[in-house]
């Protein structure tokens, strides 16, 4: 078995466990319920419960519920369904608004000390004094008003006697510093807003750099892994975890997030996907949320093939799509059945065939033994696919031409006879089979260079595929100004295909493979009657085949 590639924090996890720094390592995933989860997601869960799972240590799911206007019940709810299905279970449940009464009693205890001032400037006001890399900012009038007053104030924003924008609560550390962040950062709003589970209880509530550290401080986490964009943020987080009576002493780390060609990882801008009507939903399969993959057919084993092979770094960098679909054709490789199917059907009429259709037993997998197998006829009448046949054929081309011979994959060598077109286009192939050639059984010494799928033309059924392409027209999505402009209107093609009986049965948990086409799974709007299969992803590469 290949070993896992290591990174910096695992290393540093190890080396602080060998020197008796670290009993285990306590992590979180910490996701603001405002979204479903995507594939950049998956990077930090892998990484989060992966670590807590190898060092034999815990991992906390929270809820980073801190700004009510943009949670809901319907993502909390999706995002715990996300992480278990991505293979991993918590140790605890939390949620930063179970610590809103003790952040309320630290930002007194700021205040107190003299560390926390209540501003009562415009929202404007404050960005404008802020300063910018370059210049310092300028100080609140507020900024030296007694304790007294400040804790006064303070306490009228909770009972609800201000209006929202009326004043907020801000941390005071200096106008002067290089970090804009310790530029005064503003600890608490007031909003009248209703808490999807504190209810009505607040109207003020702290920021995400208030609610963080002291949330992991509160949990006991060790390691607070977050993605670069925090780096600035981190002497605030030192900060207030130094000014305060907290119960642990976290440390955070950062990491570069999953940036993945062709797709945006913003939940804002998934968002505007789905309520834009671009596509049919959060889990519409080509989202690069884990609820699309899911329903398109990615296999859980399959994205943590690929966040392992992705690695873990401080270095920013965009990944290829092609990483992403070849973990996952990997995985499928192993776990997929392996059917009949053709997309694009021409009849073939095996002329010389007299008796009635052979029923062949195929396994499922040729290394799977125990996935079972099914039967599958060869009949008389049979279709390939157009693109198997060649009437001008260039070179190199192997499948069926003119006068030339193919092997039908799992049955017999067939020679070509006649074609017949009706109004110009081809309809049926007339061949002759070779019954001296039988997979499996073949003593005649005859060799094609050829094989291709096929299915018995009389027990074959109609089944519904969804072709999906890449969602949008550029490698670069998130960049766009407007995401309309970079919609590929050709990401998602009905299509049909005729498929071997055993899989026209509605079977929501198999994964699939199409022989020679590529990995499907059956949508869950399948019904017995009416079976529908998404595209996974294709056999080759078809990103790096569009460019070449
Ligand atoms: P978004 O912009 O999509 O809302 P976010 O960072 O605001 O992303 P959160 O729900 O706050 O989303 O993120 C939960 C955790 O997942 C955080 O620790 C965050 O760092 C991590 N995370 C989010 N996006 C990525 C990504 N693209 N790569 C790696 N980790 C990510
Ligand atoms: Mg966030």
């Amino acid at each position: 078995m290949l070993e896992k590639p290591t990174h910096f924090i695992r290393t540093k996890i190890a080396e602080q466990i060998k020197q008796g720094q670290l009993d285990v390592p306590v992590t979180r995933f910490p996701p603001e319920p405002n979204g479903y989860l995507h594939i950049g997601h998956a990077k930090s869960i892998c990484l989060n419960f992966g670590l807590a799972q190898e060092f034999g240590g815990r991992c906390h799911l929270r809820f980073d519920d801190t700004n009510p206007a943009k949670e809901s019940q319907e993502y909390i709810d999706a995002i715990e369904a996300d992480v278990r299905w991505l293979g991993f279970q918590w140790d605890a449940l939390h949620h930063a608004s179970d610590y809103f009464e003790t952040l309320y009693q630290w930002a007194v205890h700021l205040i107190q000390h003299g560390d926390a001032y209540v501003d009562e400037q415009s929202a404007e006001a404050i960005r404008a004094t802020r300063g910018t890399l370059t210049e310092p900012g300028v100080e609140s009038p507020y900024r030296d008003r007694a304790t007294a007053e400040n804790v006064a104030r303070f306490s009228q924003m909770r009972a609800g006697e201000l209006p929202d924008g009326a004043a907020v609560l801000r941390a005071k550390i200096s106008m002067a510093s290089p970090n804009l962040n310790l530029r005064d950062p503003i600890i608490y709003r007031i909003k009248h807003v209703s808490h999807p589970r504190a209810g009505d209880a607040w109207c003020i509530y702290p920021t995400y750099d208030f609610a963080h550290g002291q949330s992991d401080a509160i949990e006991g986490i060790t390691h607070s892994l977050c993605t670069l964009e925090f780096e600035d943020h981190r002497p605030l987080y030192e900060w207030f975890l130094k000014k305060l009576p907290v119960p642990s002493k976290p440390k955070q780390t950062e990491f570069s997030r999953l940036e993945l060609e062709g797709t945006v990882t913003s939940k804002r801008k998934l968002n505007t996907l789905v309520t834009e009507g671009y596509v049919q939903g959060w889990d519409d399969p080509r989202m690069p949320t884990i609820a699309g993959l899911r329903r398109r057919g990615y296999s859980p084993e399959g994205i943590r093939l690929f966040c392992e092979r992705i690695g873990v770094t401080r270095k920013p960098n965009t990944i290829e799509y092609q990483i992403l679909e070849g973990a996952v054709r990997d995985d499928l490789e192993g776990r997929a059945q392996k059917g009949l199917a053709v997309l694009d059907p021409i009849r073939v009429v095996v002329d010389n065939w007299t008796e009635s259709p052979l029923a062949l037993e195929i396994p499922w997998h040729p290394k799977h033994p125990e996935y079972g197998s099914r039967v599958a006829y060869f009949g008389p009448e049979l279709w390939i696919d157009r693109s198997d046949f060649e009437e001008d054929p260039p070179e190199g081309f192997f499948r069926l031409t003119p006068g030339g011979s193919v092997r039908l994959k799992y049955g017999f060598i067939v020679d070509h006879v006649e074609t017949i077109r009706v109004d110009g286009r081809i309809e049926t192939l007339i061949v002759r089979y070779d019954p001296a050639t039988r997979s499996g059984q073949d003593q005649s010494g005859r060799k094609v260079k050829g094989t291709i799928h096929w299915v018995d033309a009389n027990t074959a059924q109609r089944v519904a595929i969804r072709w999906y392409g890449p969602l949008f027209t550029v490698p670069d999505p998130a960049r766009a100004d407007e995401l309309a402009s970079v919609i590929n209107p050709e990401s998602l093609i009905k299509r049909t295909a005729w498929v071997e009986p055993a899989m026209a049965v509605c079977q929501p948990d198999a994964y699939w493979q199409f022989e020679r086409l590529g990995f499907f799974k059956q949508d869950p709007e399948s019904t017995p009657k009416h079976v529908v299969y998404n595209l996974t992803v294709g056999l080759k590469d078809q990103w790096a085949k569009k460019q070449s």
